[in-house]
């Protein structure tokens, strides 16, 4: 595969010699130094993980977690997916949306008519927010966590350049933008985040915790958004689609 760096200097090169007299000159040195500044997503992505991997800014998530958890998905994905933090099941297989708001957020991956393997799924925070000892359950990540996971992400993102972002919860949209604000005033409309698309929904986790159609329906009408604002055709099977 080409890099894009190599890519735009042969356009430019190629528009040169077709616009002058002059032929163009490029060192073969100077080429393969741009190949070298511009390695390609997936080594990009892997470098970022290698970093995730070994993290420990935090150092009581970095002693109590099973493994860091990056992200999932296609590195030239149009839609990114961000949710808050890994839980028990993310902490134990080192894939984010895994456990059961995992697989109703694959459900309506699906209903969009892609697969988990089209688009990206990362979080806010890269490690499991711990528990005290003999709790369980999940707590929702610390400003501070986020505040110091969130560059890992935001390299994700610039990495992948997603035509559209879904912000999950609360928590992702704090994370992601340092907003503060109730879901119910910033679900279902368009955001920005450096000059990308971004819908903010409910996370899945709630719509488990609030089985009520109409809020299952929020989230679908949300997404249908996002199919609209890719130009997706949208069937009408999926128009009347209850998640
Ligand atoms: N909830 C999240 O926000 N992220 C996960 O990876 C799993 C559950």
């Amino acid at each position: 595969m080409m890099q894009p760096a190599l890519e735009l200097v042969i356009a430019a090169l190629e528009k040169i010699r077709e616009t002058s007299n002059y032929a163009p000159r490029a060192s073969r040195n100077a080429l393969a130094q741009l190949q070298f500044v511009a390695p390609n997503k997936v080594q990009m992505l892997a470098s970022v993980r290698e970093r995730v991997c070994g993290c420990t800014k935090c150092a009581h998530l970095a002693s109590s977690r099973t493994q860091t958890v990056f992200g999932v998905g296609n590195p030239d994905a149009e839609i990114m997916f961000i949710g808050e933090a890994p839980g028990a099941d993310e902490d134990q297989q080192g894939e984010p949306f895994v456990g059961r708001a995992g697989q109703l957020l694959t459900k309506i991956i699906k209903a969009m008519g892609f697969a988990r393997e089209d688009v990206y799924i990362a979080n806010i925070l890269k490690c499991r927010p711990d528990m005290p000892a003999g709790s369980f359950g999940n707590r929702a990540p610390t400003p501070a966590e986020m505040q110091t996971c969130r560059p890992y992400l935001v390299e994700q993102i610039d990495i992948i350049q997603p035509r559209v972002l879904v912000a999950l919860g609360a928590a992702a949209v704090e994370g992601l933008l340092g907003a503060r604000g109730t879901m119910r005033e910033l679900r279902g409309r368009w955001h920005s985040y450096n000059g990308m698309p971004l819908m903010i929904t409910y996370h899945p986790a709630y719509l488990l915790r609030n089985q009520s159609p109409s809020e299952k329906r929020k989230v679908w009408e949300d997404m249908m958004q996002v199919l609209e604002r890719l130009e997706k055709p949208i069937s009408e099977k999926q128009r009347n689609y209850f998640l």
